[in-house]
């Protein structure tokens, strides 16, 4: 089909994520990719800035993927994983994620991110349920948190777009804020927002009541809210009060997951342990989809322990997907035969650093966010000194995004959603963890050029 009737087609028949035909003017029409670039039905070739959504950790057009599913395929393609029976794969791949993430005991699968953390809602209330305190089953998260789009993982989003349509959320899930430096104050003086933001947790607990609280779920960088980056302080503070008030800590490592910070998880930067870490994007670089959570040894005794009239009555059709998790272990080994994670901690830097000696002294560059791994971002701003946002009538985001995708980048672009303390407009970058240095200084300069272009006009 040519390219002008596959836009109509997919304009006539296509419903998309986030669907508004304002979008399908100029659809990028994705064909093919290798390494960090992809290429349009035109033949256009672009810099894959954002990994495709965060998740093509290894980079584009790998045959051994393709190869790791097609044998799945032909030797098996599906069976049940309900309690019962199991397929290989699937064993093979919790046995490895079990390795790479140790202080966890045991994997539940999923197909995706939303669908992880429904699960780890749920366990978090079955948890409690089955240590005798049915009440605890508030969920607290954040603002700017992003956690997936089903009915509960869009309660515990906290990005108020998403829900507009779609009120009412499901009860007990509420929101504080979150670490955010650049933007969020600590009230007293001397405190770090790292502080302050772990403070606004202990607060939440106490004012819901500790009894009535199940678990807190956050990312340990902040992805589609703005790649935020917490103080250092912030994530072992958060651990101690969950640990004081009986409140489970789910980490959102869908983005942060595989690699993406230079560390096999995130919360690792910190040497916290979650109780529930839900994963999915990264653990096949999106060759398939895949999620899950993994939980504690103690979260594993209870769901052992129970009587089989109390069972854990969660579960899906493609939970442990033969084919999937073939393709994640495949993932995993190119990981670490290609020493990713270190790349991803090296390149990030390199990243980090561009950006810095690149827009420092920008008069509308407000903050730089990076140098964990290859997730960075930059926040801008009309005035640096008041951190005064430009006008949402400005239409700065949208208008970097096509001024990048003129010069040959595709990334994530975020609109300022008001006035400072809210966010500004921003970019994100996350690439493949295969990136090089000499691409890195080619995102950067087209960045640059496509910020300025859109300041000229
Ligand atoms: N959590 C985080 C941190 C995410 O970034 C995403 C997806 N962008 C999700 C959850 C939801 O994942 P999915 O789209 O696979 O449901």
């Amino acid at each position: 089909m040519p390219p002008s009737e596959l836009a109509n087609a997919d304009r006539k028949y296509q419903i998309h994520s986030l669907h508004h035909p304002i979008d399908e003017q100029d659809t990028l029409i994705c064909a093919s990719g290798n390494g960090i670039r992809i290429r349009d039905t035109e033949g256009r070739e672009y810099i894959d800035g954002l990994s495709g959504l965060w998740n093509v950790n290894v980079g584009h057009g790998r045959a051994e993927m393709a190869e790791a599913a097609a044998e799945q395929m032909k030797t098996l393609a599906y069976f049940s994983g309900y309690a019962g029976s199991a397929t290989i794969p699937s064993i093979m791949l919790a046995e490895r994620l079990i390795g790479l993430a140790p202080a966890m005991a045991a994997v539940f699968f999923t197909s995706g991110g939303a669908e992880a953390n429904e699960s780890a809602f749920k366990t978090a209330r079955y948890y409690w349920r089955a240590l005798g305190e049915p009440e605890k089953v508030k969920i607290i998260s954040r603002i700017h948190g992003y956690h997936g789009v089903t009915l509960q993982a869009m309660s515990a989003t906290g990005i108020s777009a998403y829900w507009k349509m779609f009120e009412p959320r499901v009860p007990g899930f509420l929101h504080i804020p979150t670490c955010y430096p650049y933007r969020f104050q600590a009230p007293n003086p001397g405190e770090t927002p790292g502080a302050a933001a772990a403070g606004e947790l202990e607060k939440a607990i106490l004012r819901e009541g500790p009894e009535s609280v199940a678990a807190f779920i956050g990312e340990p960088i902040h992805g589609a809210g703005g790649v935020i980056y917490p103080t250092d302080d912030y994530w072992p503070k958060v651990r101690d009060i969950c640990t004081r008030y009986n409140v489970l800590l789910i980490a959102d490592e869908i983005i942060t997951g595989f690699g993406r910070t230079g560390r096999w998880f995130g919360l690792k930067h910190w040497n916290v342990t979650p109780d529930i870490l839900a994963f999915a994007k990264g653990v096949t670089s999106g060759y398939l989809p895949l999620g899950g959570i993994m939980v504690t040894r103690a979260i594993q005794d209870v769901l052992d322990s129970v009587e089989p009239a109390n069972r854990w009555m969660h579960g899906y059709t493609n939970s442990g997907h033969p084919p999937c998790c073939a393709v994640a272990l495949r993932n995993i080994e190119i990981i670490e035969q290609e020493n990713l994670v270190e790349n991803s901690a090296k390149m990030g830097d390199v990243l980090f650093h561009v950006l810095q000696d690149t827009f420092a002294d920008h008069p509308n560059v407000g903050d730089i966010r990076g140098g964990k791994g290859l997730l960075a971002a930059l926040e801008f701003v009309e005035d640096r000194r008041s951190r005064k946002n430009f006008a949402v009538q400005k239409d700065f985001g949208n208008r970097l995004r096509s001024e990048l995708r003129h010069r040959g980048v595709v990334t994530r672009t975020r609109s300022a959603a008001g006035e400072h303390p809210a966010p500004g407009d921003q970019v994100l970058f996350a690439p493949p963890l295969i990136i090089g240095e000499s691409d890195i200084h080619a995102l950067v300069a087209i960045t640059k050029e496509a910020v300025n272009a859109v300041l000229r006009s």
